[in-house]
């Protein structure tokens, strides 16, 4: 299973991402603060 970290530009929360989740946070943003997040948001 490959896990990805989310790092917000905006509030610099970081997070431990599945794929799903990843793809929830591209859609919606960032679930602390909203903020839009890119692709190059995630290691
Ligand atoms: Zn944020």
């Amino acid at each position: 299973m490959k896990e990805h970290e989310f790092v917000c530009q905006d509030c610099g929360q970081q997070i431990e991402v599945n794929e799903p989740v990843q793809q929830a946070i591209l859609e919606n943003g960032c679930p602390v603060c909203s903020a839009p997040a890119s692709p190059d948001d995630f290691s």
